[in-house]
């Protein structure tokens, strides 16, 4: 197996996340803020800050949004926690903020791991 790059990896995650989210017509509503938006003009935006591994590529964790409120508003995380909770639940969006804090090795064998899987998702949901 081809060893694939964290940067790589986040691109591919980012784009099934955001295609996750879309409508029918290729528009998601933005976690945090309600905004519609086409999902190639959002981000892939994480709750629990993604300097933490555990919860980085948890789909739960990440939504698509708006990029102004990823990029310009430090991922307006009052909408965002508001938005969560109504898309999985309290208990679930309490349940990541532990999460975060658990250990996990991301080295290149974890990479390549979720790259081959999301290269998976991504092929089906691209045939939506
Ligand atoms: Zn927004």
């Amino acid at each position: 197996m081809k060893n694939t790059s964290k940067n790589t990896l986040d691109r591919i995650f980012s784009e099934y996340i955001r295609r996750r989210d879309a409508n029918k017509d290729g528009y998601i509503r933005c976690i945090s803020c309600g905004k519609l938006v086409h999902w190639k003009q959002s981000d892939c935006g994480h709750y629990i800050n993604r300097k933490h591994n555990a919860t980085r590529y948890d789909e739960q964790n990440c939504n698509a949004q708006c990029r102004k409120c990823n990029r310009f508003d430090e991922g307006n995380i009052q909408g965002y926690r508001r938005g969560l909770i109504k898309k999985i639940g309290l208990k679930a969006t309490d349940l990541l903020e532990i999460k975060k804090h658990n250990k996990c090795k991301m080295g290149q064998f974890e990479i390549n791991l979720l790259a081959e899987e999301y290269r998976k998702k991504l092929k089906e949901i691209r045939k939506r």
